[in-house]
């Protein structure tokens, strides 16, 4: 059907095709058909005579790029679009377009530049592409650890997308906000300051709130940074409004100093100051010039099988688990060794966390890629400086002339994670051999738990304190409000350890202000708080309605001092808001899982007893005794005559009737490693146990699964 000439021509001109692009309706409309029908070669043969005669009809030029695009020739259509910019440098479609095929041809960060352009000019007429723009920048900060960049960009690409984008990131920023590894200040998202600009300065803050409202954050930024200057300097919320925008930006250095000013001048109110300043923090932390880098080094070998030999009977190295193949991997991987300090030493009943000999690099051999004529090489990873070092030399000292440093070691400047300074002491690298019987393993994790919490953090030089400790400005009343911010960063790395850490203690401790509560007006208020906020919801005025909305947003955060306070609450004060005994179990189970991972046993006992109470007065209750006393079991490690006891009944009383929990205990008594603790003579384990062992914790998986987290967990 020929086009209507009395309809807006599709160039964008804004006039009738009648008296615009008539001349070329009837070949477009063959392109336009082709295109719809992912032609693309046959609509390049028409659209590359036509663009001969019309190199500047955006009609012609954002077909052509978008054929060539989908011909998976992105630098061609770049180059065609790049053409055509220089004369309509502010065309919608051209801008959306470059940056796409930019991106495709080139990549980040070069595309960058194009992209905040196809922000500024394409967002109205191109909504979906840059969307799709602004979900590749949410990707690609993600990978640089810039969280707050990657949420607002997926707000973006949310408000902009069409329904498949919209469900795609919708999902992604619903686990981003579940993620404890993101700390809680960046979750949830934060909440924008109100600001009314003097006089003088409303002109450019308009400005820059256009440029933000397109999510041109970085010129944002600086168009308010100039007006704060100049006009406004002692603006708390003017300073926050920056330090958002740069951290949206993902500039974070600048972030970091923008809201450490509007943390510093927010006197009026101390819980916003150390909302602010707990967000700067965390930004400052990850900035990579403020970070321990990990580093590799390359060696050349030519007996991978002998060299793995050598590394298996050295006392220094402990071979790990081999982890899944990466997609990209050029080389598969031989072998992959834990370097220590020391050789580990004899177990004794009463060993001692500092007995322990601990980690400090990894060495990979890697197997030759004849397709890809790549040799047999050997990898050494760790942090720079010393750890560096010995394992380095560890490895040329155990495979003497096996290996040799390779000549063509492009590795070596390359940074493939970082440790932040400040978690240090939080970083658990013990190496725990076999040997040692799972309920001393606990009591060891116990030991390095309550250290973290205590004189770890404590006495640990802090970057927010100019490298002095907690413990050294906690007599200064001017160090409060960093304080109070730098305990809350604690409480985050607590989350992602899932631990938890006694808050309160500390800050009661060092004199901090027992923080306000907020009481919740309606359903709405409790919607607006931020993460840092919920944690001050003044609980006992809420309906059972709206307790529930609290307890699910803090457990769906993953916040666990949170969510523990939260549960005992329920348990304890609003027990008629049970709706029946399936879900006081649930809650029973969550304490009990929550207390258990953190190795606070005995709380966790008393826990795991209420439930038996519950469970014990239902009828046909007897799977979840079983489950209760399975989950007994793992609490009570250290207790040999408990486990013992436990165990025999499970085996005679339970097993007789469930067959399939023979199977269990049999699997559980592999997995700790312990003696059979009933008659010999039974059965073979098979199967999968390890998710029947309920709550099986993180704490005490092997110490080597939780090795390496930077970049390589
Ligand atoms: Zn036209």
């Amino acid at each position: 059907m020929p086009m209507d000439p009395y309809t807006i021509c599709p160039c964008g001109s804004g006039k009738k095709l009648k008296f615009c692009c008539l001349s070329i309706s009837t070949e477009m409309e063959k392109v336009e058909r082709l295109i719809d029908n992912h032609q693309p070669r046959m609509a390049l043969q028409i659209l590359d005579k036509l663009v001969k005669t019309n190199e500047l009809n955006p009609w012609v030029v954002t077909r052509q790029a978008a054929s060539l695009m989908s011909d998976d020739r992105a630098a061609d259509a770049r180059n065609a679009l790049l053409m055509f910019l220089r004369h309509r440098s502010d065309h919608p479609s051209a801008n959306a377009l470059y940056a796409m095929a930019m991106l495709q041809a080139d990549g980040l960060p070069e595309a960058r530049k194009a992209i905040r352009r196809a922000f500024r000019f394409s967002i109205a007429a191109e909504p979906v592409i840059v969307a799709g723009l602004a979900q590749y920048l949410a990707e690609y900060h993600w990978q640089l650890e810039q969280f707050m960049a990657t949420r607002q960009h997926m707000v973006m690409a949310l408000q902009l997308g069409n329904e498949n984008q919209r469900q795609e990131v919708l999902q992604l920023l619903m686990e981003f906000d579940a993620d404890p590894s993101v700390p809680f200040v960046f979750r949830g998202g934060q909440t924008i300051p109100p600001y009314t600009p003097p006089e003088a300065a409303a002109e450019a803050v308009n400005k820059a709130q256009r440029l933000a409202s397109v999510g041109c954050w970085g010129d944002a930024a600086t168009q308010l940074t100039a007006s704060a200057e100049q006009h406004d300097p002692g603006s708390a919320n003017l300073w926050r409004l920056i330090g958002l925008f740069r951290a949206w930006d993902g500039d974070e250095a600048a972030a970091a100093s923008a809201l450490h000013k509007s943390a510093e001048l927010d006197t009026a109110n101390f819980e916003s100051a150390v909302e602010t300043e707990a967000l700067a923090q965390e930004l400052e932390r990850n900035v990579p010039d403020n970070c321990t880098k990990l580093r590799t080094s390359l060696y050349d070998t030519d007996m991978v099988s002998r060299l793995l030999t050598k590394l298996d009977e050295s006392p220094l190295l402990v071979k790990i688990p081999p982890q899944p193949a990466q997609e990209n991997e050029q080389q598969p991987i031989a072998g992959i060794y834990a370097v220590l300090d020391r050789e580990p030493g004899e177990f004794r009943p009463d060993v001692q966390l500092g007995d322990l000999s601990r980690i400090i690099g990894r060495i990979t051999v890697l197997d030759s890629n004849p397709e890809k004529a790549l040799p047999p090489r050997a990898l050494t990873t760790a942090l720079e400086g010393d750890k560096l070092q010995h394992t380095k030399s560890t490895l040329e000292s155990v495979a003497g002339d096996l290996v040799r440093h390779a000549l063509d070691d492009t590795t070596e400047g390359q940074v493939i994670g970082v440790e932040r300074p400040d978690d240090e002491p939080m970083t658990f690298d013990y190496y725990m051999p076999k040997a040692i019987p799972a309920g001393d393993r606990r009591r060891l994790r116990r030991t390095f738990l309550n250290n973290c919490w205590g004189d770890g953090w404590k006495t640990h030089p802090l970057r927010a304190f100019g490298g002095k400790t907690p413990q050294q400005v906690a007599s200064d009343p001017q160090a409060k409000m960093k304080l109070a911010a730098a305990i809350d960063c604690l409480e985050a790395v607590a989350d992602d350890m899932s631990s938890l850490a006694p808050i309160e203690a500390i800050q009661k401790e060092y004199g901090l202000p027992a923080p306000t509560a907020i009481h919740i007006k309606d359903d709405s208020h409790l919607q607006s708080l931020s993460l840092s906020q919920l944690r001050r919801v003044d609980v006992s005025s809420l309906s059972d309605e709206q307790f529930r909305t609290v307890v699910q947003r803090a457990s769906m955060a993953r916040m666990g001092r949170l969510t523990h306070r939260l549960l005992k609450t329920w348990v304890e004060e609003r027990d008629a808001a049970f709706k029946d005994n399936d879900e006081r179990l649930m809650i029973l189970a969550s304490l009990a899982d929550l207390t258990s991972r953190s190795l606070h046993d005995q709380e966790a006992l008393e826990w795991n007893a209420q439930a038996r109470k519950v469970v014990d007065a239902l009828p046909n209750s007897f799977e979840r005794v079983v489950e209760w006393k399975l989950r007994e079991l793992q609490l009570q490690l250290e207790n040999q005559d408990k486990v013992n006891s436990l165990f025999r009944e499970l085996w005679d009383v339970y097993g007789a009737k469930l067959p399939r929990l023979r199977k269990i205990l049999g699997g559980i008594v592999e997995e700790l490693g312990i003696e059979r603790p009933w008659d010999q003579g039974i059965v073979s384990v098979a199967g999968d146990t390890a998710s029947l062992w309920p709550s099986s914790t993180p704490s005490d998986a092997p110490a080597n699964q939780k090795l390496w987290l930077p970049g390589n967990g």
